[in-house]
């Protein structure tokens, strides 16, 4: 009898399995695993002649009871053979048997097993034929240990041939399973050839990874595991090696066939095809290789490095907009500046590639040389995008630039470690967003997007540390703890630092070049080479959720002394225990009422958990200013009176501070507004003259810039609020909102038409201007005062929004117009949004825009959504459409949280559709639409966990998803 068998038995007849059974076993159950992770679907009958009355379902299921009860003792046994065995065998079951899913496995950082062998070097050739590809990878192998077989990656693929060192292998010299090309002939040589030649199909492929037809074209996209679908490899980010690509093709049909590196070869084939190769001398792992084939037109320049090497630059886009490719070359050209001038890193190759392909799952990707992006995150021109899309843009460009060290050439060793290539580059793409486009724009954003998104994740079932310790798919990685968090924790680094972080940063580029490493190498050599302790700064790699600050204030008039109390405190989310305190840098200013300083701005390293500052000769009780630039991903808490934030907006010349003091005056009177109406739902309720009077002494100040008088128009988002009132009904809070809004604009009426006067639409839409950022904060300034307007009086206001449509010459306005407008009821709502859509229904990534207004407004129904999914210009598989519904669906919370769940079911049909084509989309979906579920009052809660349950139980799902769903419902 088999060890299966005997499991099988102890299962059935005692409920659960006993270690011992399976310790004495060990032997024989790797044998079992062995099987089960190689067996196909014809040889699973062989198993066990005992339960051969069985059919085969009955023996998936048997199968899959057995792997969900053996997971946990495996697990626990830390044998890293065992484990990845088992892992195997999972997958090959999961594959064999989707409908017998036996239980997804958690991954952990210590079970990661070393490589048997190493790749050096790649060389493939893709033969593009009209109905297939035919491809051939010829892979220098290295041995690393004394391994009988050889297992690589491989999904999807038809193999025909396979070779080593040229001799041909007969069937029983390998094995082609679900997942992996086995070879068992292996000749003990320390070095040899691998050579396969396989089929694969990229025009029937929906899955957006590996190649792709996207439109007319193909493209590749590899993180984190789509290379196995285009060719077997060590599929992980430690096997480096370099590549050499050819690409056959039609010329006509492909006139670009690019990839990787510099051009190495273009010819004629023998059957006349375009024959053309690329070579990358960088080793790189395998989810960084990229091929793209298409018709583009191609917009051109060049950038010269500090040593005067001539790198020629390329956008490729959709024929007929290379006008909208300009923009994002001079982005580029700045990026590159940028990372030469601030952080000493220069380009290495001949070429720089970019790409914009429409159908994409994520915003860019950073393969070598060759960069891909969703089209949204690259074309773009004043007639095309609104001002935080230009914002947007140089981001991405300079985040996908900018990996060229951090993730390229210094990479990651396994995807435990994605934040180190994520986080790091980030980082300095939001230096460069900054230093672009100003503080007071640039940097909010970035707070209002940690405060909004990344801090409800923390508090969330999703929680998890910077230094990722376990996980069940790497697509679930891709998350705003890694980028968000993770670029905070960089910045932090960087302040703490100072002008030794660049020293420290070039010193670990230049010792790790061309190595996969880990946060540990990070650490060391920034610790070494700065000479700073971070022994407690590593807390942030380890530790989860959102530290808060507690400040308290004790002033004594009798002898002129200010004493300030500093806590800090980090409730673990899902234990609710107490964690080590982290190291904060602080910061701590004082000002007076006339905003005087008293004490100027001091950084302070703060680790302990509270920290006193004692102040003398101060002869008024001071306003305090710390975490200047929210210089921690943290909370605070200190009680300031309105006078007192008043002050702080009129006075300091820190932009997170003037937004910060009127974000909270505003957050204060409108929780008094909710707390006020639950007390007395009956009453009318008016605004205080006070609250009047803030307002008009900010909008009238002659030293604010637009921008800043923007911002307190920009009403805390449901969430916050909800937050703060610890209420989780959407529809109550929205109206409380609304009621403020009305009431302000009224009051306020003739100073904003004022403002509007005194601040006349720039003549000029000019990205590549100097005036370019006072611009944008005059358009965000006229247009926030326009929807104050309009929410009041939407009869007498709603033709300034018409005609600002209508005569803009820029989209921003126009689009400013459109969102306002989608938010009133009158006819002009239908007309314009009519006018939009006829105007743009062909350019698959402008329609967006429209799709966006439409669902994220409050006058948004299921029945809308539906009609948008039935217009011809919506694609149904493209990404950016379904996101432009889905996601921003879940977020427009007042019409997602309906009392009678119709918007829950509406969402989980669709994730559930969704994840059977495209899992990765999905996997982006489930956040948005279940992070609120543990807040949520009993009735709602339990219409979302019908939702939840479904979608755990949904037949076709991947593991991963059901996974996260079952982490929400296990939330206490
Ligand atoms: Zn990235």
């Amino acid at each position: 009898m088999t060890f299966l068998s005997v499991i099988l038995t102890t299962i059935f007849f005692f409920g659960s399995l006993q270690y011992n059974a399976f310790n004495c076993n060990k032997s024989d159950l790797k044998e079992n695993l062995n099987q089960l992770s190689s067996c196909q679907t014809n040889e699973i009958v062989n198993w066990d002649s005992s339960l051969l009355g069985l059919t085969k379902e009955g023996y998936a299921i048997k199968q899959r009871d057995l792997l969900n009860a053996l997971q946990g003792q495996i697990l626990a046994t830390d044998d890293i053979e065992l484990i990845t065995l088992f892992k195997r065998a999972v997958r090959n079951h999961n594959t064999l048997y989707s409908e017998y899913e036996a239980k997804p496995i958690v991954s952990f950082n210590k079970h990661h097993p070393d490589l048997d062998f190493k790749i050096p070097e790649t060389n493939i050739i893709l033969d593009v034929l009209d109905s297939e590809v035919i491809v051939t990878s010829e892979l220098s192998i290295l041995r690393q240990s004394d391994s009988s077989s050889l297992i690589l990656d491989g999904y999807k693929q038809e193999v025909s041939e396979v070779y080593i060192n040229g001799s041909k292998l007969n069937d029983s010299e390998y094995k082609v399973t679900a997942h992996e090309l086995i070879i068992l002939s292996l000749p003990k040589d320390p070095e040899f050839i691998l050579k396969v030649i396989s089929k694969i199909d990229p025009y029937n492929n929906d899955s957006m990874e590996g190649l792709y037809k996207s439109g007319k074209w193909l493209s590749t996209q590899c993180e984190s595991e789509g290379a196995r679908r285009i060719f077997y490899t060590f599929d992980r980010p430690d096997n480096l090696s370099k590549y050499t690509v050819t690409i056959i093709a039609d010329n006509k049909k492909y006139p670009t066939r690019i990839s990787n590196g510099n051009l190495v070869f273009e010819g004629i084939h023998s059957d006349g095809r375009a024959i053309i190769t690329w070579h990358d001398p960088y080793p790189k792992p395998s989810y960084l290789f990229a091929s793209v084939l298409g018709d583009f037109d191609i917009a051109e320049g060049t950038y010269n490095t500090e040593d005067e090497e001539e790198v020629k630059l390329q956008v490729f886009v959709e024929k007929g907009k290379k006008e909208q490719a300009k923009y994002s070359l001079w982005a580029l050209k700045q990026s590159m500046l940028f990372d030469q001038t601030f952080f000493d890193r220069k380009y290495d190759l001949e070429y720089l590639k970019m790409v914009s392909i429409p159908d994409y799952n994520h915003g860019a990707m950073e393969n070598k040389g060759l960069l891909i992006f969703n089209a949204q995150r690259l074309l773009i021109d004043k007639e095309s995008g609104p001002d935080n899309y230009f914002r947007a843009i140089a981001h991405t460009i300079m985040h996908e630039y900018a990996h060229n060290w951090s993730g390229n050439r210094v990479t990651v060793k396994n995807w435990f470690e994605l934040p180190l290539k994520e986080a790091f580059t980030d980082f300095r793409s939001m230096l460069f967003n900054e230093y672009l486009f100003s503080s007071e724009i640039a940097r909010i954003e970035q707070i209002q997007r940690l405060r909004e998104s990344q801090f409800p994740e923390d508090a969330s079932a999703l929680a998890h540390p910077i230094q990722i310790e376990s996980y069940v798919s790497s697509d679930e990685l891709y998350d705003q703890t890694t980028y968000v968090k993770g670029r905070e924790v960089f910045r932090m680094l960087h302040t703490i630092l100072g002008d030794k972080f660049r020293v420290a940063q070039n010193a670990y580029f230049s010792k790790y070049d061309g190595q996969a490493v880990s946060f540990k190498e990070l650490l060391s050599t920034l610790n070494e080479v700065s000479e700073v302790d971070l022994s407690v700064f590593e807390r942030w790699f380890h530790q989860v959720g959102t530290p808060t600050i507690t400040l308290s204030m004790d002033y004594n008039s009798d002898n002129n002394t200010a004493e300030i109390l500093v806590k800090q405190s980090c409730l673990h989310p899902k234990t609710h225990e107490e964690q080590k305190p982290f190291h904060i840098p602080l910061f701590l200013e004082l000002i007076n009422l006339d905003g005087k300083i008293i004490a100027p701005k001091i950084k302070v390293d703060f680790k302990d958990r509270e920290m006193v500052f004692r102040f003398d000769n101060v002869d008024e009780k001071p306003i305090p200013l710390f975490l200047h630039g929210l210089s921690a991903p943290v909370k605070w808490k200190y009680d300031f009176t309105d006078q007192e934030l008043e002050s702080i907006i009129l006075h300091t010349d820190d932009a997170f501070w003037r937004f910060e003091a009127g974000n909270i005056f505003v957050k204060k009177q409108l929780i008094n507004l909710a707390t006020t109406i639950m007390k007395n739902p009956e009453n009318e309720i008016f605004l205080s003259s006070n609250v009047h009077n803030f307002y008009r002494h900010v909008l009238n100040s002659k030293t604010l810039s637009p921008m800043a008088k923007a911002q307190i128009f920009d009403l805390p988002s449901l969430r916050t609020l909800a937050e703060e009132l610890k209420i989780y009904d959407y529809q109550f809070i929205a109206k409380v909102r609304d009621k403020y809004k009305k009431q302000l604009a009224k009051e306020l009426e003739n100073d904003l038409v004022d403002l509007l006067e005194k601040n006349p639409n720039p003549k000029t839409y000019n990205p590549y201007s100097k005036n370019f950022v006072h611009d944008m904060k005059v358009r965000e300034l006229r247009n926030s005062i326009l929807s104050y307007l309009v929410s009041f009086d939407e009869e007498k206001y709603v033709s300034l929004s018409t005609d600002q449509y209508l005569d803009s010459d820029n989209f921003n306005n126009k689009l400013a117009s459109v969102n306002i407008l989608a938010n009133t009821s009158g006819p002009q709502r239908e007309k314009t949004l009519h006018d939009f859509y006829e105007k743009w229904k062909n350019d698959k990534t402008v329609i967006n825009h429209w799709i966006i207004a439409i669902v994220s407004s409050k006058n948004c129904t299921i029945e809308m959504l539906d009609d948008i999914q039935n217009k011809d210009s919506f694609d149904p598989k493209n990404p950016n459409h379904l996101r432009s519904i889905f996601r921003v669906f879940a977020n427009n919370l007042t019409v997602y949280h309906d009392s009678e769940g119709k918007g829950y079911k509406y969402l989980t049909d669709n994730i559930i559709r969704i994840a059977s084509f495209n899992p990765v989309l999905a996997n982006q979906f489930i956040q948005a639409a279940f992070v609120d579920y543990k807040k949520l009052a009993d009735a709602q809660k339990s219409l979302m966990q019908k939702q939840l349950i479904r979608l755990r139980e949904a037949p076709g799902v991947a593991a991963s998803i059901k996974e996260r769903a079952n982490n929400f419902l296990s939330e206490s």
